[in-house]
């Protein structure tokens, strides 16, 4: 492809876009199609000749748009939101263009600096401590493997690393705990890891959902008289089910004491912490030794984005690196090398999109985004509540609302549980059928909920209205 054809492809494509973002409204929210039916439509295998740039965009409509489920859609409410923003389109879009790879500071200084000006902007925005160093990692998933790993490295002094853990014969299982309500992603870290998932101690949680400390600090102990040793404690800020929060500062006390890690995953929640009046969600945070939110997740920013603040980066580096000499640059003691903070060697230029979003948003535009998302789930909640056919099933700390269609809500004799499952299952498939909204659920203990998970740029509050009035309309359908 020439200079002038990718202009022009380049400027058809800016405008399909742009028309995108503006008229996302008129597309179904949910894909409509059946499993195998965009494949069906491909070639068999890639053609011999290259295609004009036109012919391949006329395509990407005719054949791949149908399949979208469109994340960004207003009426987007299911599972948590991957927003996005022009200013992040256009940084992605600039870091494409540009094909850095960030591995090292010599690779491109600046893709360095910029991360480490942004992690440092960020740090401050949800109101870190000086002491905390940040990258940008892919997803919290790998964030909390990577802190997983320092766990395990930090408590066998780099033996496991080293050695493997058949190289320490007599080592005791090394044990992690987190709440029920703990991501998967903690689960697939300590399988990875080398813990195994029958070394992830699953903590009790409180009427809100949140890990119980007592339980902690028992199961702690007990863990020790029995022979196994306590290595890492993953706190959950904001639940995936429902928006929970475990007590940093208990935990961290817990984790001091019995000289654990302590990693906080706060994917979702993370980017309140932007507001002063939110900011008790990371309170105790300063007890952590490592922390991820992702601003892919609530801060406008596109998949894929996540910041990992790390309190010992020493150890984060010394987990990680590996010096092979090709590797090796003059600048390598004056400088932060990044491929040393995480998995992988190559690194996406991924600080640009965020550098676009903070300055293009400002922090009061941020903010402002945010509580109103805060704000419109507090009236769903409310209408929720005030309804005679839908109940509440978890408290609303975020912008995220569990609930269910219980039309016998207030009489007798009720509906049993499996008639509501039932019932809410169905209510689930009208819904999402109706392509107006696009709904997920989740269990909490027995319970099944349907879950309304607001966050998307342009989601305001008409869109949460046509929710509920969706809800309600299709609830009568299946009753
Ligand atoms: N942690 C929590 C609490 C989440 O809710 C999620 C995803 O929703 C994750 C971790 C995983 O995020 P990622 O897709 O960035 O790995």
């Amino acid at each position: 492809m020439d200079g002038e054809m990718f202009r022009k492809s380049g400027y058809r494509l800016v405008d399909w876009i742009a028309g995108y973002l503006e008229g996302a409204e008129k597309y179904p929210v949910a894909a409509r199609v059946r499993p195998g039916e965009i494949r069906a439509q491909l070639p068999e295998g890639p053609p011999a000749q290259g295609e004009p740039m036109d012919r391949i965009l006329d395509d990407f409509e005719r054949l791949i748009v149908p399949g979208l489920t469109h994340w960004n859609h207003p009426r987007f409410f299911a599972y948590f939101p991957a927003n996005h923003s022009g200013p992040s389109i256009l940084g992605e879009l600039l870091s494409a263009g540009l094909g850095v790879n960030a591995m090292v500071w010599q690779t491109s200084p600046a893709a360095t600096e910029l991360e480490e000006q942004m992690m440092d902007w960020l740090r401050r925005l949800i109101g870190l401590g000086e002491g905390w160093k940040g990258a940008i990692q892919d997803t919290a998933s790998s964030a909390t493997l990577c802190a997983l790993l320092c766990a395990r490295e930090r408590l066998s002094d780099h033996q496991i690393n080293q050695k493997g853990f058949g190289g320490l014969p007599n080592s005791r299982p090394l044990r992690v705990y987190a709440s029920t309500q703990a991501h998967s992603s903690v689960e697939k870290a300590a399988r990875i890891g080398g813990f195994g998932t029958e070394n992830l101690v699953k903590i009790r949680e409180d009427l809100s959902w949140a890990m119980d400390p007592a339980d902690l600090e028992q199961r702690i102990i007990s863990d020790k008289e029995n022979g196994f040793k306590p290595c890492c404690v993953v706190a959950t800020v904001g639940t995936t089910s429902s928006t929970a929060m475990d007590p940093l500062r208990p935990i961290g006390e817990i984790a001091r004491r019995h000289n654990l890690w302590m990693h906080v995953d706060a994917a979702l929640a993370g980017s309140a912490a932007i507001l002063p009046e939110m900011r008790w969600i990371l309170d105790g945070s300063e007890l952590a030794h490592s922390l991820v939110f992702n601003p892919h997740k609530w801060l406008f920013t596109n998949f894929d984005c996540s910041a990992f603040f790390c309190k010992e980066p020493e150890t984060l580096v010394r987990t990680f690196s590996i010096n092979p000499e090709y590797l090796k640059t003059d600048a390598d003691q004056r400088v932060t090398n990044f491929r040393d903070w995480g998995i992988p060697l190559g690194r996406r230029f991924r600080a640009l999109k965020l550098w676009f979003v903070l300055r293009s948003f400002g922090v009061e535009g941020l903010q402002q985004k945010i509580r109103l998302h805060l704000d419109l789930a507090q009236r769903f909640k409310y209408w929720v509540e005030e309804s005679q056919e839908f109940e509440l099933l978890a408290p609303v700390p975020l912008q995220t609302v569990c609930f269910r269609f219980n039309p016998a809500k207030d009489m007798l004799p009720s509906l049993s549980t499996a008639e509501l499952e039932r019932l809410n299952l169905a209510l689930l498939q009208a819904v999402n059928r109706s392509g107006k909204i696009f709904l997920s659920h989740t269990r909490l203990a027995d319970l099944l909920c349907l879950r309304l998970s607001i966050g998307q740029t342009a989601t305001e509050l008409r869109h949460v209205e046509e929710a509920w009035q969706t809800l309600r309309e299709c609830a009568l359908g299946c009753n």
